[in-house]
């Protein structure tokens, strides 16, 4: 992982949330339910949450003695392509989040590394590398349309799905061999 220089956060942004009104003594609870658009490019290469559709947070933020700790789920829609067939796959993930956000000045900030520890800036915590790392997590890297899907045919480039179960390239007779040559030689 990369270190990236603090920016501002704005409270704002679909995947911020503000700890103002959660009160900073150890047991302290607020729960977040949201609706939020995806941000772009979460997910993998073959599949993804589509950027703009929606997510659903269903969080707690809870005050712990050197920080926040923000467990939930966040579920949404995701899209892709069949590994395999090259079908368009539609389907949801549900993912859970449980991410520990320590206070500036905290000894956690002091002595741990930030990318073990998430950190709260100010009174905001950003939450998008935490819901990134639990959607990639949760997604195949080889996404298939079903689990015995059969994949293309090696010589037509067909879906075997679609085709008829004898389907076939195998030449039954030398004539119609020679045949089919000369129909790809034109
Ligand atoms: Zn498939
Ligand atoms: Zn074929």
């Amino acid at each position: 992982m990369q270190h990236q220089p603090p920016t501002h956060l704005n409270p704002r942004s679909p995947l911020v949330l503000d700890t103002r009104e959660l009160p900073r003594r150890p047991g302290a609870m607020r729960k977040v339910s949201r609706s939020v658009p995806a941000p772009a490019d979460l997910g993998l290469a073959l599949i993804g949450v589509p950027a703009g559709a929606t997510l659903s947070l269903d969080l707690r933020m809870e005050s712990v003695s050197e920080g926040v700790l923000v467990s939930g789920t966040v579920a949404g829609p995701v899209e892709g392509e069949c590994g395999r067939c090259l079908n368009q796959i539609g389907d949801t993930i549900t993912v859970s989040v449980q991410e520990l956000y320590a206070y500036e000045h905290s000894t956690t900030d002091e002595t741990t590394d930030e990318d073990e520890v998430g950190r709260l800036q100010g009174d905001l915590i950003d939450l998008e590398p935490a819901v990134r790392d639990a959607v990639v997590l949760a997604l195949p890297a080889n996404p298939l349309c079903r689990e015995d899907c059969p994949g293309l045919c090696a010589e037509c480039g067909l879906p075997l799905a679609d085709l008829p179960a004898d389907h076939t390239h195998e030449q039954v007779d030398a004539r119609w061999a020679a045949l089919s040559k000369l129909n790809i030689e034109e």
